[in-house]
C-alpha cells in the first residue's frame, strides 16, 4: 500500500541564506524541492502555504466575476468594453502568477529568482490594466480628451518595463545590500501605483465644484486606495514577524497579510470601475472617442511582450553567469552571523553601490578579474556544518509500514 509522504520541513539556518524571510524562523521546505514536492507542500503548513492560497482562491474569485460579468458586458463586439476587457484579464493573472511563484520556488535557487521575476512582471502588467481602465472609466470629467489622457496608457506601459526592469534587478543586491535591494523593489512598484492613481487622486482630494464626479463608485476607490496604503506598509515594514520573529511562521506574516489586502483593494477597486463603466457610458461616449481596437490590444500585447523580453533577458543574465548562484545565495555567509531573530549581522567591508550592481549584472567577468566579489573568492559554506541536516532528496510515494 502506498501512502504520501509530505515533504520535510526546515529551521532556517538549514536553508541557504537566499531562501531566508525576515522574522521567520521555521516552515522552510528543501531548498532543491521537486515540482511534485512543491504542489504536495502546498497541502501542508509551511510558511508559504497561506502565501500560496491567499493568491491562488481569490483568483478563481476574479476569474468567476470575470464569466459572470462577460453574461451582462458585451466585450467581443462593443469597444467601450474593451479596457476594462484587458484589465479584468490582469487581475485574473497576477494573483495567479503569484501562487505559481510561491509554490514553485523552493525548487532551486534559480528557480526562486526565475519564479519572482515572473511574479514582479505579473504586478506591471496589473498596474498598465489599472491605468487602462482609468484612462477609459475613471479620468475626472474635466481631464477627458486633455494631452494627459492621450498619453496616459502609452506612459503606463513604458512604466510597466520601467518597474519589472527595477524589480527583477533589485533582487541582485539582495543579499549583499539588502536595504538598497529593498527601495529598489519599493520604488518599482510605488512609482506606477502613484502614476496610476492620478486621476483618482485629483478625482477624489482635490476636485471641488462643476466637472467632478462623485458617484457610487468613490467610496469603492477610497477603500481600495485604504488597502493599497496597507499593502504597501505591510510589504515595507515586515510587521508583526519582525516584532516577534517565530510568532508568526506560519500564520499571520507580513507577506500574507499583504497578500489579503491586495486582493480585498483589488475587488473594492474592480467594483468600483464597474460602477464608472455603467453610470458614466453615456457621458464619456459624447466625450471622447471608442477605444480603438490597435490602440487597446496593440498596447498590451506590446507591453506583455516587452516585459517577457525583459524577464527573459535577467533570466539570461542569471543562468550565464558562473558566479551568479553564489552571488544570490550566500556569497558572503562565513561572514554572517546570524542575530536572534534570523537577521544576518551587519555585513562588513562591503561597498554597495550601482555601479558595483551594474558591474555584476553586466560584466561579471570584467567585475571579476578587478576583484570583485567572486563564487572563488569566498566560497559558500551554507548550510553551516554545525548545524546543517542532510536534506535528503526522496519520493514522496513511499512504502507505509
Ligand atoms: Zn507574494
Amino acid at each position: 500500500m502506498l501512502t504520501i509522504k509530505l515533504p520535510q520541513i526546515f529551521r532556517v539556518h538549514q536553508v541557504p541564506r537566499i531562501f531566508w524571510e525576515d522574522g521567520i524562523i521555521s516552515g522552510y521546505r528543501h531548498p532543491k524541492s521537486s515540482a511534485l514536492d512543491c504542489i504536495l507542500s502546498s497541502f501542508q503548513m509551511t510558511n508559504e502555504t497561506v502565501n500560496i492560497w491567499t493568491h491562488f482562491l481569490p483568483t478563481w474569485y476574479f476569474v468567476w466575476r470575470f464569466l459572470v460579468l462577460s453574461s451582462s458586458l458585451d466585450f467581443c463586439r462593443d469597444a467601450y468594453n474593451w479596457p476594462f476587457l484587458v484589465y479584468m484579464l490582469l487581475v485574473c493573472l497576477y494573483p495567479f502568477t503569484s501562487s505559481c511563484a510561491h509554490t514553485f520556488s523552493t525548487m532551486s535557487t534559480h528557480a526562486r529568482h526565475i519564479c519572482y521575476f515572473f511574479d514582479y512582471g505579473a504586478l506591471s502588467l496589473y498596474s498598465l490594466g489599472c491605468a487602462f481602465t482609468y484612462g477609459a472609466y475613471a479620468m475626472p470629467d474635466r481631464w477627458v480628451n486633455s494631452t494627459l489622457h492621450h498619453y496616459f496608457v502609452p506612459m503606463a506601459a513604458f512604466n510597466s518595463f520601467i518597474c519589472t526592469s527595477l524589480s527583477c534587478y533589485s533582487r541582485f543586491p539582495e543579499l549583499e545590500c539588502p536595504r538598497l535591494s529593498k527601495v529598489l523593489r519599493t520604488t518599482a512598484f510605488v512609482y506606477p501605483f502613484v502614476y496610476d492613481n492620478i486621476p483618482l487622486f485629483y478625482r477624489l482630494l482635490f476636485c471641488v465644484g462643476d466637472g467632478c464626479t462623485w458617484n457610487d463608485a468613490t467610496a469603492g476607490y477610497f477603500y481600495h486606495l485604504f488597502f493599497a496604503l496597507l499593502t504597501g506598509f505591510l510589504f515595507a515594514s515586515h510587521l508583526p514577524e519582525r516584532l516577534a520573529p517565530g510568532r508568526f511562521d506560519y500564520i499571520g506574516h507580513s507577506h500574507q497579510l499583504f497578500h489579503i489586502c491586495a486582493v480585498v483593494g483589488t475587488h473594492f477597486q474592480l467594483e468600483a470601475v464597474l460602477s464608472d463603466v455603467r453610470s458614466r457610458q453615456a457621458w464619456l461616449s459624447t466625450q471622447a472617442p471608442a477605444p480603438a481596437f490597435s490602440a487597446t490590444f496593440g498596447t498590451v500585447s506590446l507591453a506583455l511582450l516587452g516585459n517577457l523580453l525583459i524577464i527573459g533577458g535577467f533570466t539570461v543574465a542569471l543562468l550565464r553567469w558562473p558566479g551568479g548562484s553564489s552571488i544570490l545565495q550566500s556569497t558572503h555567509l562565513r561572514h554572517r552571523q546570524p542575530g536572534p531573530a534570523g537577521e544576518p549581522a551587519h555585513h562588513r567591508g562591503f561597498h554597495c553601490g550601482p555601479a558595483t550592481l551594474a558591474g555584476w549584472l553586466l560584466h561579471p567577468a570584467e567585475h571579476r578579474a578587478r576583484g570583485g566579489p567572486s563564487q572563488g573568492a569566498v566560497m559558500p559554506t551554507h548550510p553551516p556544518p554545525e548545524t546543517a541536516v542532510t536534506c535528503p532528496r526522496r519520493s514522496p510515494l513511499s512504502p507505509h509500514r
